[in-house]
């Protein structure tokens, strides 16, 4: 039986991650004011301020009902792809006092980049405990996993199961990195028995070079920060040259043109093909991923006889009963009523995932707990 787990914020924020519309909080308030008047820093101030009217270096920040990060870069990206300007930051860089919405569109990433970064190093105890009972239940190696999430909890916990003697599984992120071709990097090619983790809105330990299209991994690290604090430290493996995030945030116009990020998409949609069950995990199926929908409409309307089991697991402590049952819709409207949502967390899936898998070849379509 194939198994993929599909992993949205909720699952990263088990453990302890800023949700994204904490993000620009966070940052503005324990980032920014360590270097208010860093370019970045400066930019970001002036964006907020002139489209926003929020001061986000004098206002009380705890009592600031920011945009979400969508919706700052949905509307960034639509004037990108439309050509138009706001006051003060174009498209085009003729007038050098016009901020560019490139390199705005750039910060903010960098931002997020930031702010995920510092939570990532926390821990992994529910990544890790969920890959330790999937794998005493000989699960493990029949699953693939689906992140739209940048930081780099699952990545960190796959790849620390390799044992030269015990356990020679390896981390497949579905792409060629840059590092294969070079005897001293720490990052092998994935041989043999490997686990699939495809990241479809790409991941902060890559860096893309534009210069020679290759791309860069850093193991273990969240690289993308390196462009921030040292950009030195972010060139190329290949050519040397400066690279750049691959992040794509969820927006209705995102540019899915990377050669990479394709790659990686086309994979997901075959894993899904092959799969006889999907488990969703902190993600509440937002409204802005059309692509994802357009991908799983797409799978789960040719499936050559082959039934597809579709599992939710995304309630928390503290979470409305109304909330709950409006997520509950949203997926069965989309999905169909045999849709199994359950009423557990991320946490209880990874203390017992054997235990919902099982249950969802079962009749019953609605576990209480
Ligand atoms: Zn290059």
């Amino acid at each position: 039986m194939n198994i993929c787990i599909f992993l949205g914020a909720g699952a990263s924020a088990a453990e302890n991650l800023p949700i994204q519309n904490e993000l620009f909080s966070s940052y503005f308030k324990h980032n920014l004011p360590k270097h208010p008047n860093s370019p970045m820093n400066l930019k970001l101030r002036d964006f907020f301020k002139e489209v926003f009217n929020i001061d986000v270096l004098n206002d009380n920040i705890d009592e600031i009902n920011f945009p979400t990060f969508e919706e700052v870069l949905g509307i960034l990206d639509m004037a990108d792809q439309r050509q138009e300007s706001f006051k003060n930051f174009g498209t085009d860089t003729y007038n050098i006092n016009n901020g560019s919405i490139g390199l705005l569109r750039q910060y903010l990433i960098l931002l997020t980049a930031n702010a995920i970064n510092k939570a990532s190093k926390e821990s992994n105890k529910y990544h890790e405990l969920l890959l330790k009972n999937l794998r005493k239940s000989n699960q493990l190696l029949n699953t693939t996993f689906i992140s739209v999430n940048y930081d780099i909890h699952i990545d960190n916990t796959i790849s620390k199961l390799y044992d030269k003697k015990k356990m020679r599984v390896m981390l497949d992120y579905g792409v060629d990195f840059t590092n294969f071709d070079y005897k001293s990097s720490s990052w092998k090619k994935p041989v043999g028995e490997t686990i699939k983790l495809y990241k479809i809105h790409g991941s902060l330990n890559w860096l893309y070079c534009p210069v020679c299209s290759s791309i860069t991994l850093t193991p273990y690290e969240g690289g993308v920060m390196r462009i921030l604090n040292n950009q030195k430290e972010a060139k190329c493996l290949n050519c040397k040259e400066y690279t750049v995030p691959i992040i794509v945030p969820p927006t209705y116009f995102k540019n899915m043109s990377n050669l990479y990020l394709s790659t990686v998409w086309n994979k997901a949609e075959m894993a899904l093909r092959d799969t006889d069950l999907i488990v969703f995990c902190g993600y509440s199926f937002p409204e802005a991923d059309i692509h994802i929908k357009y991908m799983l409409k797409r799978v789960q309307t040719s499936r050559n006889n082959k039934s597809l089991k579709i599992m939710v697991v995304n309630n928390h402590e503290n979470k409305l009963e109304s909330a709950l049952k409006k997520e509950e819709m949203r997926y069965k409207r989309f999905l169909g009523n045999d849709v199994i949502f359950t009423k557990a967390s991320f946490q209880e899936f990874a203390k017992n995932p054997s235990k919902y898998i099982d249950l969802s070849f079962k009749d019953s379509n609605y576990i209480d707990k």
